[in-house]
C-alpha cells in the first residue's frame, strides 16, 4: 500500500501533479488546498498511500504524531496567527459520512482572520 496509481495525492506526492508545496521530508508533503475554506488553508498528508484513518493501526502512531506536530509550526509559517489569540483549526475526514472526497489520509490545517468561506 505504499503508493496507489489511480490516487490523486499520491500523484501529488511524487510531483507527478502540479501542487503549492508547503513542506517536504522522507514521510510527508504538505500543501496548499485548491479550494480553501480559510485565508490559510493547506492539506499534510503521509506520502505512504493510507486510504484514511480507518486504516491506521498502532505502527502508524509515530507517523501521525509526527502530522500533528507538523501543523501548528507550519501554520506559523505559512502566516496564521499565534494561539490564543490567532490558532488554527485541524480536521480530518474519514470515510463518505465523514466527509471525505479523496480516499488518501490528510490532515486540514486552517487558520488566518475570520470571517471563513466554512470551517
Ligand atoms: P476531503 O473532503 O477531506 O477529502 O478533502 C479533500 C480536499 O482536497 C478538498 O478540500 C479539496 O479542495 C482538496 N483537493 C482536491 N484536489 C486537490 C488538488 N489537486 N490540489 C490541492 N487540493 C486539492
Ligand atoms: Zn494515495
Amino acid at each position: 500500500m505504499s503508493h496507489s496509481d489511480n490516487c490523486i495525492f499520491c500523484k501529488i506526492a511524487a510531483g507527478a501533479i502540479p501542487s503549492r508545496k508547503v513542506y517536504e521530508d522522507d514521510e510527508l508533503f504538505a500543501f496548499h488546498d485548491i479550494h480553501p475554506w480559510a485565508p490559510v488553508h493547506f492539506l499534510i498528508i503521509p506520502k505512504m498511500h493510507i486510504p484514511s484513518m480507518a486504516q491506521v493501526g498502532p505502527e502508524l502512531a509515530a507517523l501521525l504524531g509526527r502530522m500533528m506536530v507538523m501543523a501548528p509550526q507550519l501554520a506559523m509559517e505559512q502566516g496564521c496567527n499565534a494561539y490564543p489569540e490567532g490558532g488554527i483549526r485541524i480536521l480530518t475526514t474519514t470515510g463518505a459520512e465523514g466527509g471525505q472526497e479523496v480516499h488518501h489520509l490528510h490532515v486540514h490545517v486552517m487558520g488566518g482572520p475570520r470571517p471563513w468561506l466554512k470551517g
